[in-house]
């Protein structure tokens, strides 16, 4: 038996999902109008169960309170810190921000705030996303969402396969219709609405959280240090690329030709398969399937062709545990 810990999609309906989840990924989802696919997660809003195993039918928050030797040290941290999601966009979502640790923690229950990376799996041809604004001063970002000058105020950039974002808590965004993503982000779920294009759900608009967005939209918008992923191994065996060392997560794409091994260290890792078809430590893996390497687990011998996005949290990632 291997120990990796694999787990249960929670799936998300939603008016801007689509089908893509079970068309691209295979997975039985619950409508044509499914939008995400929480694929670890412990967030009491999606709690993952584990698939098999010795802990089999224990949800992830269970598991992350009951076996902290899972987990390395979690550093007396509450909850799982990190969500890692598959978001299916056939329409495009609201303009958004999400308040950071500080400010979710007094105003929002005691949550943690969202920083949150995108991975483009996919997109149709000439789509967009929405990252910041152009306001100069708070002033003037006020007076921009009041006048409803949606064009002037909101920054796109065009996208493709293969793209990598980060979107620090604070920075207005949206996911663009017919983008298919991978989302690593913090474990929460709040997320103020800024704008949703005049449109009706079902009859009615969505509601918008103008006050808390502006409270914690950043102004002026600061393009800042937007992370530039970098091949950090390569061989005939594979690829791996850092995507991102940030301060709340770590990520890292590998792309398995034959065989890889990879020992994540001292903490566990999150995995999830974007393609292909082979095993990890004997176990048989395909694209959509997501497990977590436990802890001082050692080396994990990934073989065939297969593609995966592992993430691990920041708060106990040691730069000399581990090669990742
Ligand atoms: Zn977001």
């Amino acid at each position: 038996m291997s120990g990796l810990i694999f787990l249960k999609p929670v799936f998300k309906e939603s008016v801007w999902g689509g089908s893509r989840l079970r068309d691209v990924f295979g997975y039985d989802i619950p409508s044509d109008h499914t939008g995400e696919c929480w694929g670890i997660s412990a967030h009491k809003n999606g709690d993952c169960l584990v698939d098999g195993g010795r802990f089999e039918g224990l949800s992830l928050s269970a598991l992350w309170r009951e076996h902290p030797e899972l987990f390395g040290s979690p550093g007396g941290q509450k909850e799982f810190p990190l969500l890692v999601k598959i978001i299916d966009a056939r329409e495009d979502l609201s303009i958004q921000v999400h308040p950071d640790d500080a400010y979710a923690a007094a105003h929002e229950n005691g949550s943690l705030g969202k920083a949150e990376c995108w991975y483009i799996l996919d997109c149709d041809p000439g789509t967009e996303i929405v990252i910041g604004h152009h306001a100069g001063s708070p002033r003037e970002l006020r007076q921009m969402i009041e006048e409803g000058r949606w064009d002037a105020l909101i920054r796109r950039i065009p996208i493709k396969k293969g793209d990598f974002f980060q979107i620090d808590p604070g920075c207005i965004h949206a996911i663009k219709g017919g983008t298919l993503l991978l989302e690593t982000q913090q474990s929460s779920d709040i997320t103020y609405r800024v704008y949703d294009y005049g449109r009706l759900w079902g009859g009615k608009p969505r509601e918008l959280h103008l006050k808390q967005s502006l409270d914690v939209i950043r102004v002026p918008f600061d393009e800042g240090e937007q992370p530039r992923p970098r091949v950090v191994k390569e061989g005939a065996e594979g690829r791996k690329t850092c995507l991102i060392a940030g301060s709340r997560y770590v990520c890292h794409k590998v792309d398995v030709n034959t065989c890889w091994e990879e020992d994540f260290g001292g903490d566990f890792a999150n995995v999830s398969i974007l393609e292909g078809e082979g095993s990890a430590d004997g176990v048989p893996v395909r694209k959509g399937q997501h497990f977590i390497v436990p802890a001082d687990y050692g080396p994990c011998r990934f073989a065939g062709a297969i593609s995966f996005i592992a993430s691990q949290p920041v708060h106990t990632w040691k730069e000399s545990g581990g090669s990742l």
